[in-house]
């Protein structure tokens, strides 16, 4: 039977979650009294996950599909596994951690029925280190500045989507994205509610200050041209600004004769040239971001 609800679980080293994770979940989708399949996507964990996903499918085998990716290629490749996989009508991710509630997920669904497309968890009281919430910060202020992509919490994986989002998603076949943003921007309706958020009790977080600065990076880079536009805007800054300088050492020169200002007016020449070269690497910058845009 063709399920109403599919849930997408990333995994990675989550051996000691699992457990748990199933205890909870399970009986929170049971009692939807709606058919439903949960995919786990072990995303190349090292330890001893594979063996606990073989233990939880051979109890679930009615529910659960379970992928194993050869190493690991991220949550968000988790995801989009996931996503190429599902069956149902809706569509929620949750992360194996259980930082979020699986209790949470009805919730995220009765938005779905009110006829919204893309329902975000927003971690309310978010249970993370002191630096990981000011790193969030930062991160939500700056997407909202230059990629206009409005949502309260793009960190938060406890997400509804209606299947038509997913298939839109998948048709992309990108392969570095950003889950919880590139739904938000094919979303026409879309809402946010709070979620609870816990404290991770087992294993530990899978991102480190590298990772996030890489992950921001990549981000950027996918959703707006705004680097590359800050490279023209500074060399049309430095060319303009050094033609005054020399047009103030022409001047100069004429009102007072000849002086030791030969250097300056190199200067003024060579920062010209070097504005010229950066506008000339924006501009070509231009043209590969609308290349980007287009594939
Ligand atoms: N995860 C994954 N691949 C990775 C890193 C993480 O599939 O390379 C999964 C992980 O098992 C968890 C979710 O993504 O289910 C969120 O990871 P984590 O809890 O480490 O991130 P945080 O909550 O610290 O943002
Ligand atoms: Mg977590």
């Amino acid at each position: 039977m063709k399920p109403y609800l599919s849930v997408v679980i990333p995994v990675f080293n989550e051996e000691a979650s699992l457990p748990t994770l199933s205890s909870r979940l399970f009986p929170v989708l049971d009692s939807l009294g709606k058919p439903y399949e949960v995919l786990l996507v072990n995303d190349g964990s090292r330890d001893n996950t594979s063996a606990v996903l073989k233990q939880l499918f051979s109890e679930r085998p009615d529910v659960l599909r379970v992928f194993e990716f050869n190493r690991n290629y991220g949550q968000h490749m988790a995801i989009m596994a996931g996503f190429e996989q599902v069956r149902g009508d809706v569509i929620v991710t949750l992360d194996a951690d259980l930082q979020n509630f699986p209790e949470d997920i009805p919730l995220l669904l009765a938005k779905i029925d009110e006829g919204h497309d893309v329902v975000g968890g927003v971690r309310a009281q978010r249970q993370d280190s002191w630096w990981r919430l000011f790193l969030s910060k930062m991160h939500n202020n700056l997407r909202l500045k230059i990629t206009k992509i409005d949502m309260k919490d793009d960190g938060c994986m406890l997400r509804a989507y209606k299947r038509n989002i997913i298939d839109q998603m998948v048709a992309c076949q990108e392969h570095s994205t950003f889950v919880t943003a590139l739904a938000t921007s094919f979303a026409s309706n879309p809402i946010d509610v709070d979620v609870r958020h816990a404290a991770r009790e087992a294993g530990e977080s899978n991102y480190n200050l590298i990772k996030l600065i890489r992950y921001n990076f990549d981000f950027f880079t996918n959703f707006s041209r705004a680097p590359l536009e800050f490279f023209t805007f500074s060399g049309f800054t430095v060319a303009f600004l050094s033609f005054l300088l020399f047009i103030y050492i022409m001047a100069n020169r004429i009102i007072h004769g000849p002086d030791a200002n030969g250097v300056f007016t190199l200067f003024a020449i060579v920062f010209f040239l070097i504005g010229i070269l950066l506008m000339g690497l924006g501009i070509v910058g231009e043209y590969v971001g609308r290349i980007y845009e287009e594939v």
